[in-house]
């Protein structure tokens, strides 16, 4: 898989194009204010200002994160109306969506009935958070028959997945409650969310509310120690604000879990386009010798072996975590 078959540069610079007017928009005029470190509640330090944003990174645990953070309102704002926001739930999407079926969706279905099979075998019932166009649900649904539920907020996308045929429950999980889900047993997940998460914690505690003892989360996320990212720091695409605001990393978000009461499982980063994406950037890894130089020197094979190696040592900038409520 290539970033360009889920990602068109064209498309993507279009998105970010528009994402920069939109930040004038919708947060120059924002109240923010300064957060500790979202993992392990220490101070971190200024790394670096992005479109607006500042992002600090803790220095104790090197979760990278928004801070000072508009308040909440204003990423409802931008999620509601924005030209972004639009441009990526249709020209975008649309433009991508086979591709992202085939390459994203059905092998992902596959590795959570694995993980389900593995760690949860009497799972009975699936609940997608922020489900998005129900692809997953629908992949997912073909290999394993068990009971399903997809939240999504949004009203727009709530109508697609319930012409899919969907069961569907039109609201953020941060305002749900324990009497709307049947006493089954349930495996949770949720796909590129928790990056956009205005309050991760408030999020996990929620969650954890909503699950029985044996319950299962699984979700996946941006890992800030994704050699992507911390080779391109500033420059990385996916270091994009007001979307992405939280870069936990597999031993970060493991402590914050580990506080609120969560099991882990495992934690893996099961990513295949870091060296891509660090190709696709070249003209902003110049300071990083080793990288540019490798990506001129390797050959295809190579720099296969190479991405191998980082997903295999938690070193994606993909990363996915398996929990349970003891
Ligand atoms: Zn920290």
């Amino acid at each position: 898989m290539k970033e360009e078959e889920i990602r068109p540069q064209e498309l993507f610079d279009e998105l970010l194009r528009l994402n920069r007017l939109d930040i004038e928009k919708y947060f120059s005029k924002s109240q923010k204010h300064s957060i500790a470190c979202p993992a392990c509640q220490n101070k971190g330090v200024i790394a670096f200002d992005k479109d607006g944003f500042v992002f600090d990174e803790c220095l104790t645990c090197k979760t990278l994160y928004v801070s000072p953070r508009p308040e909440k309102k204003y990423f409802d704002a931008y999620y509601t109306d924005s030209d972004s926001t639009k441009f990526w739930a249709t020209t975008f999407y649309k433009a991508t969506e086979k591709n992202r079926r085939e390459m994203l969706w059905k092998p992902k279905a596959k590795l959570i009935v694995n993980k389900i099979q593995s760690f949860s075998p009497d799972t009975s019932m699936i609940v997608d958070i922020g489900g998005g166009y129900g692809t997953f649900m629908e992949e997912f649904l073909k290999l394993l028959a068990l009971e399903h539920l997809v939240v999504e907020p949004s009203a727009y996308l709530s109508k697609v997945c319930r012409d899919k045929n969907l069961n569907v429950l039109s609201k953020f999980l941060e305002d749900m409650v324990p009497d709307e889900l049947p006493s089954l047993r349930k495996t949770f997940v949720s796909f590129e969310l928790f990056e956009h998460l205005h309050e991760p914690r408030k999020f996990l505690q929620t969650l954890h509310g909503l699950m029985s003892s044996g319950d299962m989360f699984i979700f996946t996320t941006l890992s800030g120690m994704g050699v992507d990212i911390r080779t391109l720091w500033q420059h990385s695409k996916a270091v994009s604000p007001p979307m992405h605001l939280n870069f936990f990393n597999p031993k970060s978000i493991s402590h914050l879990l580990n506080a609120l009461g969560f099991q882990v499982v495992e934690v893996s980063t099961p990513g295949k386009l870091d060296i891509d994406i660090m190709n696709n950037n070249k003209a902003n890894l110049k300071k990083e010798r080793f990288w540019s130089d490798f990506l001129e020197y390797a050959s295809d094979e190579e720099k296969q072996h190479m991405q191998n190696f980082i997903s295999d040592n938690l070193l994606s900038s993909h990363m996915m975590i398996v929990c349970l409520k003891p």
